[in-house]
């Protein structure tokens, strides 16, 4: 259910090669004219090189759960706790499987899907050689001092903005979403050491420790079900609030709804546009849904969706202070 999918080849344009060639047709002609304009000749050539981007249509992301098969990773003060590999598959599908159900235009890559070992180097190149856009490391931390906790997310080094920003998002979803204590970005420098999925990766690429495994209430998150699946949202949001910010271009609408409340923020007789201005400050995408009524009030927007009420009241208070005072929450 989780296999790689396939990457959908981009649509070129050529052109580049069009615009060459007749550029090349001409001068030509202009070099039987006059000897003189053999500079000329050189220097329209090298404008000829111009590259015209096709539009993006889609984004891809590997996501790589660490280690696996005979490489364990970090274990846990008891033997009923899963180690580390487990964990980070568990929690790699989680946030694979909510990119596929809430968001539109992904593909998306595993380096694995079940208790194997691909190479570092072999993790790299999937990401490489599909020249995806992002790239999501997961794992979970360990410390010879237990009392050590909290969420990490590496970069490789802080001239790599793209993942920088990234890694700031994702280290706010810890822990202003999932309460997680937050231990910041960390970069080459604070390890003293390169990771080789972050250093050779082309593209913007975080290493996520979810946790550490040696510290005993947090391996009892990562072990439940529940933790698993609130980091791997904190994963998925960050992920998205970057997408969106990063491919302003590529459609990347909520797909369904993840939760059972939402935020209505206004409603409208004629529809508006869910890209209007009035909507910059609010963080989620806004959704317009059409209402089956005889009441001149045809349309109404909602932004967010929540398992629980509680959560969708805890984003209350920010939708009402982003232009919408009188905003409420909502059952789907
Ligand atoms: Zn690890």
């Amino acid at each position: 259910m989780f296999d790689a999918i396939s990457p959908t080849n981009l649509f070129t344009f050529p052109f580049g090669k069009i615009l060459s060639a007749a550029f090349q047709s001409a001068l030509f002609l202009l070099y039987f004219c006059s000897m003189r304009y053999v500079l000329l000749i050189l220097l329209f050539g090298l404008t000829c090189s111009v590259h015209f981007a096709p539009s993006k249509t889609r984004i891809k992301v590997v996501i790589d759960p660490g280690h696996g098969g005979n490489d364990p990773g970090h274990l846990s003060h008891s033997s009923k706790f899963l180690p580390e590999k487990d964990i980070n598959l568990k929690i790699a599908k989680l946030v694979g499987g909510y990119i596929n159900k809430y968001l539109s235009n992904v593909d998306i890559y595993y380096t694995r899907t079940d208790d194997t070992y691909p190479s570092l180097d072999q993790r790299v190149d999937l990401a490489n050689n599909n020249n995806v856009d992002y790239f999501i490391s997961i794992h979970c931390n360990g410390n010879a001092k237990k009392s050590v906790h909290g969420t990490e997310s590496h970069i490789h080094n802080f001239d790599a903005r793209q993942s920088y920003k990234f890694a700031l998002e994702l280290e706010k979803q810890f822990s202003q979403r999932a309460g997680r204590y937050s231990r910041g970005v960390k970069n080459n420098d604070d390890r003293a050491h390169s990771i080789q999925v972050l250093k050779f990766t082309r593209m913007t690429s975080v290493l996520v420790e979810c946790g550490f495994m040696t510290n005993h209430s947090e391996a009892a998150y990562l072990n439940s079900s529940y933790g698993q699946e609130i980091l791997a949202s904190a994963i998925f949001r960050a992920f998205r609030t970057r997408a969106q910010a990063d491919f302003p271009t590529v459609s990347l609408l909520e797909t369904g709804s993840s939760g059972a409340y939402t935020i209505q923020i206004l409603s409208s007789k004629g529809p508006i546009d869910t890209q209007d201005a009035s909507f910059r400050k609010l963080e989620s995408p806004v959704k317009r849904i059409k209402l089956n009524t005889s009441n001149s009030y045809k349309y109404k927007y909602v932004v967010g969706s929540y398992s629980t009420k509680k959560e969708a009241e805890g984003e209350l208070a920010k939708v009402r202070k982003n232009g919408f005072p009188d905003a409420i929450v909502v059952e789907n």
